[in-house]
């Protein structure tokens, strides 16, 4: 069976090791795209001592607040229509405002004085250029919206935080706080900062500012390149497994699978496991890839190369270091412990985050 299993202990535990790396930051975890994968059901009760959530689109907010979920809710991209913000409004949803005509539905639809919407975050461009105001434009829109009666979050994102030495960081950190400390000067003291997504978090502790904003890090993965997610004490929150459905031995000089990709150089034991890109493994893995086969009669556990070309439904292993008698239906371990998600990443050229997002709804899904 092909089975994602989701930890929601270890969120917790990864969400604790947030909280005493930004101990005077209020937490915004970022749920965003189910969960980074692992289903916001199963990740939202995980997440009680966070102060609030991020998504990036209305229906993933009003799924959340559906789900029960009573705390800050921040819309990373903000409405993308004027319906939508008054949608925002009705589900007291908190938004981005980072042009001119998001700018405007919040001028001409102002919440109640109590309501969740009256908290904005105002969006700098410090140098990501996606999306935000300028230098211009910030100080404007930051006084028609304070005028306006709303409580505002300058916030800005990181472009290669999880590269501690490269050199936009400054740039961003110096344009942000300038911005902060001249809106802080000029227009309201309580004007709060956000800055740092999970690689901030780690690799400017000088900078948390009033609210974090961590994703990646909650779900067990490293936010930046120099250091593991062991190194960095957390826990990956998925477990991707299928099971061996087939053994057989390839003799020496035949190949396997579409393409003939891998060809055996001499005789080798090979085992069919029960996964594919149709699960969401990815079909481009380099040959440094293996999975961890744990026998099912007796718990030992092996680490096997994968050869061949990743299909839809299966993939081929090389068990020459398992022994000739494993069983049938010896679990796979694809990633989780070992591998750990960021290593498959490595060898399929892309970010954990990529590979958790994009799994699909053929594994059974369960929680431990
Ligand atoms: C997704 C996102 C985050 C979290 O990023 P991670 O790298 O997963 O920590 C933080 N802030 C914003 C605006 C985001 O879109």
């Amino acid at each position: 069976m092909r089975t994602i299993t989701i930890k929601p202990q270890a969120i917790t535990h990864n969400l604790n090791q947030v909280k005493k790396m930004a101990a005077n930051s209020k937490v915004l975890a970022m749920v965003k795209s189910n969960a980074y994968g692992h289903g916001v059901a199963a990740v939202l009760p995980a997440l009680q001592q966070a102060d609030g959530i991020g998504v990036a689109t209305l229906t993933e907010a009003l799924e959340a607040r559906q789900l029960g979920w009573d705390k800050t809710i921040g819309l990373i991209e903000g409405a993308f229509t004027a319906d939508e913000w008054q949608q925002a409004i009705n589900s007291d949803i908190s938004c981005v405002i980072h042009h001119a005509p998001q700018l405007q539905w919040a001028l001409d639809n102002i919440p109640l004085a109590n309501s969740a919407t009256r908290v904005v975050w105002l969006k700098y461009n410090t140098g990501m250029n996606r999306l935000g105001f300028n230098a211009e434009g910030i100080m404007a829109a930051a006084k028609r919206l304070h005028e306006a009666g709303y409580q505002l979050i300058l916030a800005t994102h990181f472009a290669n935080a999880d590269d501690s030495t490269h050199p936009l960081n400054a740039m961003q950190i110096q344009r942000f706080s300038e911005v902060l400390d001249t809106l802080q000067a000029t227009i309201s003291a309580d004007i709060k900062g956000s800055l740092c997504n999970s690689a901030g978090i780690v690799n400017f502790p000088e900078h948390h500012y009033d609210w974090v904003r961590p994703g990646i890090i909650l779900y067990g993965s490293a936010p930046v390149i120099d250091k593991s997610a062991h190194e960095l004490g957390l826990q990956p929150a998925m477990d991707f497994s299928a099971q061996i459905i087939a053994l057989q031995t390839v003799q020496a000089d035949n190949a396997i699978g579409y393409g003939s990709r891998w060809t055996a150089q001499k005789d080798t034991r090979t085992a069919l496991v029960s996964v594919g890109y149709g699960d969401g493994y990815p079909r481009v893995i380099s040959d440094e890839a293996y999975v961890t086969v744990i026998d099912t009669t007796n718990d030992k556990s092996y680490r096997c190369a994968v050869i061949g070309r990743v299909a839809m439904d299966m993939i081929v292993i090389d068990v020459s270091t398992a022994p000739e008698d494993i069983a049938l239906d010896s679990k796979v371990i694809l990633w989780g412990d070992a591998p750990h998600v960021d290593e498959v990443a490595a060898h399929a050229g892309t970010i954990s985050y990529e590979l958790l997002c994009r799994l699909s709804i053929r594994p059974n899904r369960i929680q431990v």
